[in-house]
C-alpha cells in the first residue's frame, strides 16, 4: 500500500494545490495529514476544506490548536502570534469545530503518527537532527514513526548498542525509525520546494518528493492580508 504524508501546509493554498497535483500523478492509497493546516499563510480555511476533502486521517498541529483557544500563545514567536490571531478571525466556526475535534495521535496499518513527536506529543518537541530524535525512539510504537512540526525532513533510525561479548545474541526487534515529512507550506531547509513523503508499507520505502509552486502568488497574499513581512519573505528563502 501506498501511502501519502503530508504536514505543516499553514494555510498556503498554492502549495497545497501543487502537492495536491503532484500527488493526482503517483495515485496513493490514501492521503495522511499531519497537522498545521493553518497558520502562517493567507488561505486556512481554504486549505482546511481541501485537506478535510482529500484526507483519510488529520492530525493537530500546534497551530491549529492556538487557531481554536487550545494552545496558549505564549508559546509562539511574534510572527506566529500574529498569524494565530489573523487566523482565528476568518475561521468559519463550523471550521474550527473540526480542529478541535482532530487527535494528537493516530496509530492505523501498522504507523505511528504524531504532528511534533511520539513522547510527549502534547509538549511540541521539535525533532531537527538525529539528536532529536534518539531521545524519541522509545516512545514508538511499532517500527516507524512519522512526524512534522519542525519543517526539516529527515529519517532516522534508532541505533542499538550491542554487548561485544554477545555479538551473536539475537536481537528481538528490529530497530525503529522517526520519518520527518518536512512541510508543504513552509518549508525551513533552505529549500523552498514543497515537501511531503510518499511510504510504501511493503518494500518499508520512504519517498521525499520536492516540487516548485507558486511562490510569489502565496507570498503576495500573505503581504495582501496584512501578516508579518517576513512570512512572505521566508517562503521564498525555503526557511
Ligand atoms: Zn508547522
Amino acid at each position: 500500500m501506498k501511502t501519502a504524508l503530508i504536514s505543516d501546509i499553514h494555510g498556503n493554498l498554492e502549495a497545497l494545490t501543487a502537492a495536491l497535483e503532484s500527488l493526482e500523478k503517483r495515485q496513493p492509497d490514501k492521503i495522511i495529514c499531519l497537522g498545521d493546516i493553518v497558520g502562517y499563510g493567507a488561505n486556512p480555511g481554504e486549505c482546511l476544506d481541501l485537506v478535510r476533502s482529500q484526507a483519510s486521517a488529520i492530525l493537530l498541529g500546534n497551530h491549529d490548536a492556538a487557531a481554536v483557544g487550545k494552545e496558549n500563545l505564549a508559546y509562539f514567536n511574534e510572527f506566529a502570534r500574529a498569524a494565530v490571531i489573523w487566523t482565528k478571525s476568518v475561521l468559519t466556526p463550523e471550521q474550527k469545530d473540526f480542529i478541535a475535534a482532530l487527535p494528537l495521535v493516530v496509530k492505523q496499518d501498522g504507523l505511528h503518527l504524531v504532528h511534533a513527536a511520539p513522547k510527549n506529543p502534547q509538549v511540541w518537541d521539535y525533532i531537527f537532527s538525529y539528536y532529536d530524535a534518539g531521545d524519541q525512539f522509545d516512545a514508538v510504537d511499532g517500527r516507524i514513526c512519522f512526524v512534522g512540526h519542525s519543517h526539516v525532513p529527515g529519517d532516522y533510525r534508532e541505533v542499538r548498542r550491542r554487548d561485544s561479548l554477545a555479538v551473536h545474541s539475537a536481537d528481538p526487534a528490529p530497530p525503529r525509525r522517526i520519518v520527518n515529512i518536512g512541510s508543504v507550506g513552509q518549508p525551513r531547509d533552505r529549500n523552498p520546494r514543497l515537501c511531503y513523503v510518499i511510504y510504501d508499507t511493503e518494500s518499508d520505502e520512504v519517498q521525499f518528493i520536492r516540487e516548485e509552486y507558486d511562490v510569489e502568488t502565496a507570498s503576495a497574499k500573505i503581504l495582501r492580508a496584512g501578516l508579518p513581512v517576513f512570512l512572505a519573505e521566508r517562503l521564498f528563502w525555503g526557511y
